[in-house]
């Protein structure tokens, strides 16, 4: 069988808390969706706009890339797969 991977963090699909994340919002078109965690949804949605998604952040490479991300992934990796939790920090992101 196929063990999916999350896009984001790297870690195995569990069967639990699971979503869909589309790097382009529907409302621009995006058809394209991946699996991902439901946490590691839930933080690039905290940490990043639809703006800042659509203009900039509609790669994995890019989302990566970010402090806040690698941060996030840092923390989450030792977390297991079915693992959510609703009162992560966030951390505040500096403004341009
Ligand atoms: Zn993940
Ligand atoms: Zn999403």
């Amino acid at each position: 069988m196929d063990q999916q991977r999350c896009p984001l963090c790297g870690r195995e699909l569990g069967t639990v808390n699971v979503d869909r994340h589309h790097l382009i919002p529907k409302k621009f078109k995006g058809t394209e969706q991946f699996l991902i965690h439901k946490i590691c949804h839930r933080k690039i949605h905290s940490a990043f706009t639809e703006r800042e998604l659509l203009q900039t952040f509609h790669t994995w490479e890019a989302l990566r890339e970010t402090e806040d991300i690698q941060a996030f992934i840092g923390w989450v990796a030792k977390k297991d797969p079915g693992f959510y939790t609703r009162t992560f920090s966030t951390n505040k992101k500096k403004n341009k």
